[in-house]
């Protein structure tokens, strides 16, 4: 058995991407007007921001790839998400055929468990999930 192990993440093993994450930004100089950029938000903070971080997971997280990690089990919500089919005064609606769709990929079909739900989509990437449902 391999272990990787890195100082600051105690005994945790770290995947291939935290790994290489920290191996580039722990190392680069201090930059104090170099921003890098959040992919998932599109949002900028400063690059030397990564250098403080002890290990690659949290960097990997302020650049917004974590979604990718391997070695941690969060599941970030955004990238697991499972819709609830409610009528009007909020009670779940069963049998109800919908279809989610990723731009115009269609991800899922089928009709909602007797609880109202959608089966629960895993996707990659920070898409905007749309429901849509056929009465
Ligand atoms: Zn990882």
């Amino acid at each position: 058995m391999e272990q990787w192990k890195q100082k600051g993440t105690g005994d945790k093993e770290e995947c291939h991407l935290c790994r290489i994450t920290y191996s580039i930004f722990s190392t680069f100089p201090s930059m104090p007007s170099a921003m890098a950029m959040n992919v998932e938000t599109g949002g900028f903070f400063p690059m030397d921001r990564l250098r403080s971080y002890s290990n690659g997971h949290d960097m990997a997280d302020a650049l917004g790839y974590a979604w990718a990690c391997n070695c941690r089990e969060r599941t970030p919500k955004r990238h697991d998400e499972q819709f609830t089919v409610r009528d009007a005064s909020g009670r779940p609606l069963s049998g109800v055929r919908y279809r989610i769709r990723t731009g115009v990929d269609v991800v899922a079909s089928g009709i909602t468990d007797s609880d109202g739900r959608t089966v629960r989509i895993r996707s990659n990437r920070s898409q905007r999930l749309i429901l849509e449902m056929a009465h």
